[in-house]
């Protein structure tokens, strides 16, 4: 048997999720451990060559080592990437990345509908290193143009926005940067690594929480940062100044789980498309996000973008607002209330509590988050059980607003 399988970009996503470049002599199913903060060399000109190889060595843990490396290219093949390099959280990624594309005083500009820690990350740098910040509105690619200014270094976007679900032109941010001189990256964590391919459209970085989708189990903390192999050597350079390294059994389990991640992640998908259709019509709920939804504003541009379906994670304002929303919550029985997402078990949370708290009311209004609203991560349970849960949330939560009103 040939040692070697044919390169990724011949195989299918399932395939590329399973077979990673064959190592030498026996090949492991499952990537060795390896331990080892350095290695003991035989020679100062072996250290050195081993240190050339930066993130791919095993010099000194910090910088990179096997069992990281390993997980960082079965990623890049899955993502469409040259490279990829693994973080301790996505908010290390993150931080990393603007860090090495951000010196004192530089702009960028990002979504209004960012994550809730991207917009705590932003804060944190205005204060810190004077970074000049504008945000602009996923929904309205026309008024892009006019946030950068000669020194915007980084166009940062999210697509699908979480918890709102708007879902960014790619190819138009990626052209609208570059005109003007700064890079676009593009957190992808909603979609994961096989639901949508950033790079392809001109992104220059792709951020995801690994801590969600790609580890899936909601038992890992983790990030990466992927693009090309010259652009991630500044990023590389700040993950080994500031050490935010995952450590190999970490490694080791992100790698496990991505041999599945194609299945869940559609698997999630459908079901989370199941659940949006069914909830656009209840009674109880005034608006439901999701891009899988023919009447969602961008769904074309989703059918486009996005692939194995339209992500695990929709929204809905319950009607009657935060209290409502908050005894829908607490009427679950099966889905449980946790503050993550991207996992094989259906999670609930609210943003007014959990994601966006940050913001405030006035902020979470301008992104578009209703204070009632209900974020659904959807995962792999039998869709009529997850429908049952929700419909007899819903109508408890319902029947006590008719009381009231
Ligand atoms: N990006 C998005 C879209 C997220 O939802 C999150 C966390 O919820 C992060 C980044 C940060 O990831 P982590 O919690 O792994 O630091």
């Amino acid at each position: 048997m040939s040692p070697n399988p044919p390169p990724p970009s011949r195989l299918g996503v399932n395939t590329r999720a399973l077979h990673g470049p064959a190592g030498p002599g026996p090949d492991p199913l499952s990537t060795p451990i390896i331990h080892s903060v350095s290695a003991r060399f035989e020679s100062v000109e072996a250290m050195i060559a081993e240190k050339d190889r930066q993130s791919a060595g095993l010099y000194y843990q910090r910088e990179g080592h096997p069992t990281l490396h390993a997980c960082e290219q079965k990623l890049a093949a899955l993502e469409g990437a040259e490279a990829g390099l693994l973080f301790a959280s996505g908010m290390a990624a993150m931080s990393c990345l603007f860090l090495s594309q951000l010196k004192a005083g530089d702009h960028l500009v990002a979504l209004e509908q960012s994550y809730g820690g991207t917009h705590a990350l932003l804060d944190w740098g205005k204060a810190q290193l004077g970074w000049r910040v504008d945000l602009v509105d996923a929904r309205n690619p026309e008024g892009w143009a006019a946030a950068f200014r000669p020194e915007t270094r980084l166009f940062h976007v999210e697509s699908p926005t979480n918890p709102t679900l708007c879902v960014v032109d790619l190819h138009r941010a990626a052209q609208v940067a570059h005109q003007h001189g700064a890079r676009l990256s593009v957190d992808g964590t909603v979609a994961s690594p096989v639901g949508q391919h950033p790079l392809t459209h001109g992104a220059d970085f792709v951020v995801h929480s690994a801590t969600k989708s790609i580890g899936g189990h909601g038992d890992l903390m983790a990030g990466v940062v992927l693009g090309k192999r010259e652009a991630l050597h500044e990023v590389w350079k700040t993950r080994k100044l500031l050490g935010p390294v995952p450590d190999p059994a970490v490694a080791w389990a992100i790698e496990r789980s991505l041999k599945t991640l194609p299945l869940r992640v559609e698997a999630c998908n459908a079901n989370a498309l199941e659940l949006a259709v069914r909830l656009e019509v209840h009674p109880a709920v005034a608006r439901v996000n999701y891009p899988g939804l023919i009447h969602h504003p961008q769904h074309e541009l989703a059918r486009r973008q996005m692939t194995l379906g339209f992500g695990p994670l929709l929204s809905f304002d319950v009607k009657g607002g935060l209290s409502a929303a908050e005894r829908v919550a607490n009427g679950l029985q099966l889905i449980r209330f946790v503050p993550s997402l991207g996992s094989v078990e259906t999670y609930a949370a609210m943003p007014a509590h959990s994601s966006h708290v940050h913001l405030g009311p006035a902020g979470r209004a301008r992104a578009g988050i209703d204070e009632g609203c209900i974020r659904l991560s959807v995962g792999v349970e039998e869709s009529e059980d997850l429908w049952a849960d929700l419909d007899q949330a819903l109508a408890k939560a319902a029947s006590l607003h008719d009381q009231k009103a």
